[in-house]
């Protein structure tokens, strides 16, 4: 593997972590620490707090769960956790105790999240049998703490993740009551994507000398910018391979490659994309100096025209056939990013730059615009009539150019045999119809693509809320429900997101539209999921407020 000291300072090894995690991230695929993971795990090694800005795709759960299960590996074996990890919603709390757990697969970590929705009498089992790390949503751990079932006295580590989601969504107060259980010596950790005043104040007030690490500081080395068009697509992950074929259909690029975060990830991609008819190649850091020539020697040839790698494998290619670098994943920082598109658009040919967002990441694009100073264009993923429509202008240009190279005359008796018989008009359609199949235009692509709008988007849909209610139709397969508290409540979109995801079975992204009026609210969530939610709801509070839940009447009475 090339490995270049300058652009490549850390990797997991340098960082001290224990042989057991080194061990089970080799076997997830990571090949070296993303900049924020650089930056926190010493420190958090060392035992300090630490104070960190960072979005959802940073890998900031590695960040903090690394020291953890470090920490931890030296435990003694008296069953009260040692580290409590909190978080704004059930969906988080399942993705990151899933995450410690598989970190520390090698070391037999107990890890357990406990959250509203979920029945309590297993959280009491599990906690009674003894566990290592909590990961929790703040309003359930604090039923815990008044029962006496979740003892705080051994913490050594406690975390704030998303803190500021999780002010945003009420539970400030319940903070600030769990930290008065937990140990004074303890260390202590929070993350936010953004340090708005408050989380300053509870920095000050909770955390000790903290390191502090901000993501995107660094800005691109001056020079000239790329000449790149840049573009993002906001796709939920099971639709990405087809979101991935459906662009490469419609930039028909002459060799793109597209960058994952894992080796697993690009082996898992290449096979996908290879059953979907594209010549992929994957390149990552566990290949041989040999594989990789042999893939290099394929895409320069032209038997490839699809490289699918990660950033390791891919540093210092330069490939002057490139004309699309893809972002199957947003990258972990901004610079990583910059070092991404800076594979095309070189020499003064115009590249293009295309990122597939996960509906949460838009945090990370809105950094990646600031730390570049250009923007990312968030467009509508190309429908399939956008896709028919384009291949039939690839035709047309292939035919264009035929016409202007002049060498038809060999065919001229075909046409003139055929133009006795059909209209010349006819002729031409059977001849063009013939040449789009030939290209591969004619293939079946009928998948729809959900277009879904980043998070943000939704929160701002509130914003010009004044429209005709009468006018809205409810989405196929959801159902409105009412909530009898609005604006004069001081009922804000996320605060109803965040007690739905919060409370309930459902994922922050699978909630749709939201309304708020002066006295209630109406919101869509799935009608599969809309018992639950109800249920939910009705025993729990929405900013300390008890609040009426139902479907929404039949307009008709
Ligand atoms: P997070 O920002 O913690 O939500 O992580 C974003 C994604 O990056 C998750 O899917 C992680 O599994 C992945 N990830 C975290 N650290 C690394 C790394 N060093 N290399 C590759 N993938 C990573």
């Amino acid at each position: 593997m090339t490995s270049n000291a300058a652009e490549n300072p850390t990797t997991f090894a340098d960082l001290a972590l224990r042989p057991e995690l080194l061990n089970a991230l080799a076997g997830l695929g990571y090949e070296e620490p993303t900049p924020i993971q650089r930056e926190a795990i010493p420190p958090l090694l060392e035992g300090r707090d630490l104070l960190g800005q960072a979005a959802t795709g940073t890998g900031k759960t590695a960040a903090f769960a690394l020291p953890v299960l470090q920490r931890l590996a030296g435990r003694d074996e008296v069953g009260q956790p040692m580290a409590l990890i909190l978080v704004p919603t059930r969906e988080l709390a399942g993705q990151v105790s899933e995450a410690i757990h598989r970190y520390g697969r090698d070391l037999g970590v107990r890890v357990l999240p406990i959250y509203g929705g979920q029945p309590i009498g297993r959280q009491l089992r599990a906690l009674q049998d003894g566990v290592d790390v909590v990961v929790a949503t703040p309003g359930r751990a604090l039923d815990h703490i008044a029962r006496g079932t979740l003892r705080l006295g051994s913490l050594k580590m406690v975390v704030l993740d998303e803190a500021d989601e999780m002010l945003d969504m009420g539970f400030a107060e319940d903070i600030e009551a769990i930290l008065q259980e937990t140990p004074a010596e303890r260390q202590t950790v929070l993350f936010s994507a953004t340090m708005p005043p408050r989380i300053d104040g509870i920095a000050r007030r909770h955390l000790q000398d903290p390191v502090r690490i901000q993501m995107g500081r660094e800005t691109p080395a001056p020079g000239e910018a790329p000449l790149v068009r840049q573009t993002a697509y906001v796709v939920p992950r099971p639709h990405k391979p087809a979101a991935l074929g459906r662009v490469l259909d419609v930039e028909a690029p002459t060799a793109a490659i597209v960058f994952c975060r894992t080796r697993e990830e690009v082996d898992r991609l290449t096979e996908t994309m290879t059953g979907r008819g594209y010549r992929a190649e994957a390149l990552h850091g566990g290949m041989s100096q040999e594989q990789r020539d042999r893939v290099m020697g394929r895409l320069r040839g032209g038997t490839a025209d699809l490289l699918i790698a990660t950033d390791v494998a891919a540093r210092g290619l330069d490939i002057e056939q490139l004309t699309h670098v893809v972002n199957y994943d947003v990258p972990s920082a901004p610079e990583s990013y910059v070092h991404r598109i800076g594979r095309v658009g070189r020499a003064g040919r115009e590249g293009v730059a295309i990122t597939l967002a996960e509906p949460r990441e838009h945090r990370m694009l809105k950094a990646i615009e600031r730390v570049t100073k250009q923007r990312i264009t968030v467009e509508k993923m190309p429908t399939v009539a956008d896709l028919h429509a384009r291949r039939l202008e690839l035709t047309r240009a292939a035919l264009q150019e035929s016409l202007l190279e002049d060498d038809l005359d060999r065919f001229r008796v075909v046409v003139e045999t055929l133009a006795g018989e059909f209209d010349l008009m006819e002729v031409a359609l059977a001849a063009v119809k013939l040449a789009h199949e030939a290209t591969g235009g004619a293939t079946a692509d009928e998948e729809e693509i959900p277009e879904i709008a980043p998070r943000e988007r939704r929160d701002d849909r509130e914003s010009d809320g004044r429209y005709d209610r009468r006018e809205r139709v409810t989405a196929s397969g959801m159902t409105r429900l009412f909530i009898g508290l609005g604006r004069r409540a001081g009922i804000r979109p996320q605060d109803l997101v965040g007690a739905i995801a919060g409370e309930s079975n459902l994922s922050g992204r699978e909630i749709g539209a939201i309304e708020i009026a002066d006295r209630f609210s109406l919101i869509e969530v799935p009608e599969t999921a809309a018992n639950d939610v109800i249920a939910a709801l009705r025993t729990s509070t929405i900013k300390g407020k008890k609040a009426t839940v139902r479907r929404e009447r039949d307009r008709a009475h």
